[in-house]
């Protein structure tokens, strides 16, 4: 691709990111929790077109618009690496009070660096290679955020062609579920299933969610094909409940959901229809996609727990809403975030993982910890008193042929 061009698809894909209507309180959150963690009065997430950055983010600092050619984050968009203030030329009387700069890359959905994450201070100050991959590891949660809101878009996205290739997919029985177990963590035993989508593409072979989800979820084809998961899913179950008859099944649910009055029925009629009852089924809803369930009175989260469904917040831990806006929530369980997980490692990501199984302990919900991936990992979830695991560690997610193997006892 020549720089043109790339310089044109950047531009494309910021867009993308810029002029929302919703503004992120989540967001905003994040950055000062990065900002305290790092011990930095200003802290930025900036946005960077063909002509300018926006600050869509920040403490310390005003959000607004500045010229591309005086940012300090255009050589980070450029180079697609971390920067610091040392090698950027910074143009004369650009911003002469910062002393301090760090800035690392975020990359859009189109696979190109769109933003930045920047930490700025107006004494000097060194930074550590630790530090700078800590704050690398912050800029994939903020592009989680930024990707979230972005789903939230009305405009829809996608070329047509793709979003009618995927609607004749969901028609012709491409999209399959697969399973993965959700295992006791005290006994062992195999508790519940989550149906993961997959897409048996006649071409390209078996397709993981990134590849078709998000491009689903810029439309409604998301919910013929959420339906079609769940059928065929419950299908399945509803088959091997006749010897474990206390198996749950788990399935994932978008926000688009909520905007149809009749989903409610659609819903339950995919899981009745397949011979299993509503009372068998978790559905699995992202915290931003619940918060966004008829902001009133979440009146479409009662509706699907009075038909007997279970409602778990998904990918718990990664959202920064406001945790007690999400606790009020009509919910019956959490799902920690496999990056929470993985974060559990570190003495911070510990006490965090721990909070947040608490939290969810002390209310009564359901707490199921994702990305379990060594008995260590399972160790520290059983310890912080969660109930169930979900990870490679006991199974990676299954073809339904392999499920019946798989239904006794994992112990790990
Ligand atoms: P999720 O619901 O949080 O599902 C868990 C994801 O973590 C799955 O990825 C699973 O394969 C992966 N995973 C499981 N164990 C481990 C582990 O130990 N380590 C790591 N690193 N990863 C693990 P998958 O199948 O690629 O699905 C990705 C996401 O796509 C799901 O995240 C869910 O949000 C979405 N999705 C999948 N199926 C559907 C669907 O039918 N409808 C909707 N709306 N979304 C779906
Ligand atoms: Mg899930
Ligand atoms: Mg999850």
């Amino acid at each position: 691709m020549d720089l043109v061009q790339h310089s044109r698809r950047q531009h494309a894909s910021a867009r993308h990111y810029i002029d929302k209507t919703t503004h992120s309180v989540a967001l905003d959150e994040s950055v000062r929790l990065i900002g305290n963690w790092f011990q930095f009065p200003m802290v930025q997430v900036n946005v960077l077109d063909m002509r300018n950055q926006h600050t869509i983010a920040a403490v310390g600092t005003p959000l607004g618009i500045t010229p591309r050619s005086q940012s300090l984050c255009d050589p980070v968009v450029r180079g697609g690496v971390p920067a610091t203030l040392g090698q950027i030329e910074r143009a004369p009387g650009v911003f002469p009070q910062i002393q301090s700069y760090i800035g690392v890359p975020i990359v859009g959905r189109e696979g190109i660096v769109v933003a930045t994450l920047c930490l700025l201070d107006t004494v000097p100050r060194l930074f550590t290679a630790r530090q700078i991959g800590e704050l690398q590891t912050l800029a994939l949660m903020v592009r989680d955020q930024l990707e979230l809101l972005r789903r939230l878009e009305p405009t829809p996205a996608g070329t047509p062609a793709l979003t009618a290739a995927l609607t004749a997919a969901v028609e012709a029985g491409e999209i399959i579920p697969v399973f993965q177990p959700v295992v006791g963590l005290v006994d062992g035993t195999v508790q519940g299933l989550e149906a993961l989508a997959r897409w048996q593409h006649p071409t390209r072979g078996l397709l993981t969610p990134e590849a078709f989800v998000p491009l689903a979820e810029d439309s409604e084809v998301i919910i013929d094909l959420d339906l079609a998961v769940l059928q065929q899913a419950a299908a399945h179950v509803a088959g091997w409940t006749r010897r474990r008859p206390y198996l749950r099944l788990n399935a994932n649910l978008s926000a688009r959901h909520f905007d149809h009055p009749d989903c409610v029925d659609r819903l339950t009629d995919s899981v009745t229809d397949a011979g299993l009852s509503p009372t068998q089924v978790t559905l699995e809803v992202t915290e931003t996609a619940a918060l966004a369930a008829h902001p009133a009175d979440r009146s479409f989260l009662h509706e699907l727990r009075a038909r007997g469904f279970r409602v778990a917040l998904d990918d718990f831990g990664m959202g920064f809403s406001s945790i007690g806006q999400v606790l009020r929530l009509p919910i019956d369980g959490i799902k920690i975030d496999r990056q929470v997980t993985a974060a559990s490692e570190t003495a911070v990501g510990e006490a965090v993982f721990r909070a947040l199984l608490g939290l969810g302990a002390d209310l009564g919900l359901n707490t199921v910890v994702e990305g379990v991936e060594t008995s260590a990992q399972a160790d520290r979830a059983r310890k912080s008193g969660a109930a169930q695991g979900q990870g490679y560690l006991y199974a990676a997610p299954l073809f339904p042929v392999d499920v019946p193997d798989c239904l006794g006892i994992i112990h790990r």
